[in-house]
């Protein structure tokens, strides 16, 4: 397998040939790690020692905020994918709301989407890529470890978003950005604000983003098969709102360039909801549908939901 799909061509990732996903070794990464567990720590045993209902309620609205307008509005549906138009303002808003989740700079996540998305659309990567182990190996990899492949594919990031200066001072102090926001919690409310504020909040969105990630790749539902993907995505029902859409990843591998993420009666989609919203306050426009996007050759229908555990 040593030729690229067509509908590759216009990829960020860019590899001379298909095998250049596959050869890898995964290294445990000790700053990945003592970052996940660091956090965890504070949200068990500081949120333990601290507890209250003011603090628990912080984390719950904060971590909402975080997942709905961060990770799905700023750094996946808007910087990943340009599935919508908004001033540039609101871009650096939503994107540095997506740097408070806690799981990388925006262009280190956008590297980390576009080599997953890419060795995924092709007939074989390596497991780290898919998810592809059990789910405490997959764990373990993904929280703790780091993937090197060989040859890796070049990731080209265009230039507004590589050049951008703001950009490039999130990626590099991505950690440290949660620092401001545990200051003013801790002048709002004590140590109580931060561990729920700041550690339940990192450790939930980050373990959450592996969670859904792992399901997202092996159990749920399928309305769509791209033929010769390494992997399909999968839509995991009741978990909209934990994921403020993001569950619908079938539809997402079928459609990546749709700002609307859950398609059909029943898939409540809370980031297209808040996408409407904002488009009716005159934010947002040019919001993309599937109807929108170029076809796919690889792209089938299956007509009953399927669903594969
Ligand atoms: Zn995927
Ligand atoms: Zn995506």
């Amino acid at each position: 397998m040593d030729d690229l799909p067509a509908n590759l061509t216009h990829h960020r990732a860019i590899a001379p040939n298909a095998n250049c996903v596959l050869d890898g070794t995964v290294w445990y990464s000790p700053a990945k790690s003592f970052w996940f567990i660091g956090m965890a720590c504070g949200a068990f045993i500081g949120g333990a020692l601290t507890f209250s209902v003011g603090a628990v309620a912080l984390f719950v609205a904060a971590t909402a905020t975080v997942l709905l307008f961060g990770h799905s509005l700023g750094s996946h549906r808007k910087l990943i994918h340009d599935s919508f138009a908004c001033p540039l303002w609101l871009e650096y808003i939503l994107v540095y709301c997506g740097v408070q989740v806690g799981l990388a700079g925006p262009l280190g996540l956008l590297r980390q989407h576009e080599l997953r998305d890419y060795a995924q659309r092709l007939p074989d990567c390596h497991d780290y890529l898919r998810h592809g182990q059990s789910p405490w190996r997959d764990a373990w990899w993904q929280l703790h470890c780091e993937l090197e492949l060989e040859n890796p594919p070049e990731v080209r990031i265009e230039p507004r978003i590589a050049n951008d200066r703001f950009y490039q001072f999130l990626e590099r102090s991505w950690m440290l950005q949660q620092l401001p926001i545990a200051l003013l919690f801790y002048l709002w409310g004590g140590w109580a604000f931060v561990f729920w504020g700041v550690c339940a909040r990192v450790t939930a969105g980050v373990f959450g983003h592996w969670l859904i990630g792992y399901f997202a790749h092996n159990h749920g539902g399928m309305h769509y098969e791209m033929r010769g993907a390494a992997v399909q995505g999968r839509n995991i029902y009741f978990t909209s709102l934990l994921t403020m859409g993001e569950c619908w990843h079938n539809n997402h591998h079928a459609f990546p360039g749709s700002a609307r993420l859950g398609l059909r009666a029943g898939e409540f989609d809370p980031g297209w909801s808040a996408l409407v919203l904002l488009r009716q306050l005159g934010l947002v426009w040019d919001l993309r549908l599937p109807a929108d996007l170029p076809a796919r050759a690889e792209l089938r229908e299956i007509n009953s939901r399927i669903s594969v555990s």
